[in-house]
């Protein structure tokens, strides 16, 4: 199975991930330089082999525009541990406006929470203070970053020490 590389820009931050051969490719043009291998695995052509990268820096800075996580429903759920915000449920979850769309809350993520089918009705058409319920946490915008680092927790521990930032602020 091909594991996953990740692309570091020239100041360290993450810009993508991509299949090995692509970076392998980056690194022989010399547009990128490996920072950690995958230990234990090698890449063998028929001349020469490879050591297989885990984390490769751009070694130009690449200026790109702004990605954001995409806000839909599974990214949401998985910013909130899938658990109601308001009990803690993880049954029949539904996504609840913090501030009302009909007193002008907006669907963005920090208006944005996880909650229960049955603390969702409760809450109506209210405030949370004005349904008495009281948030677990405080939503946040997460970043590339949050993501990437949830996605090395399970498939590459290598990618960790160069994953920090977890929050733009
Ligand atoms: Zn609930």
């Amino acid at each position: 199975m091909e594991k996953r590389v990740l692309v570091l820009n020239l100041d360290h931050s993450p810009v993508a991930v991509v299949p090995v051969h692509k970076a392998i490719v980056l690194c022989l043009l010399e547009k990128a330089n490996i920072l950690s291998t995958y230990e234990l695995l090698q890449i063998r052509t028929v001349s020469r082999s490879f050591e297989y990268p885990a984390v490769i820096r751009l070694t130009h800075y690449k200026t790109i525009p702004f990605r954001g996580v995409l806000l839909n429903r599974t990214n949401l759920f998985k910013r909130d541990n899938g658990e109601c915000q308001y009990c803690g449920s993880k049954r029949h979850l539904t996504i609840d406006h913090i501030i009302p769309k009909s007193k002008g809350g907006k669907t963005i993520w920090t208006n944005l929470i996880t909650a229960c089918n049955r603390c969702n009705v409760n809450k109506g058409d209210k405030t949370p203070e004005q349904a008495g319920l009281i948030l677990r946490s405080e939503p946040f915008k997460p970043s590339l970053s949050y993501f990437l680092a949830e996605y090395a927790e399970r498939q590459a521990e290598e990618w960790l020490p160069f994953l920090s930032s977890r929050v733009i602020s």
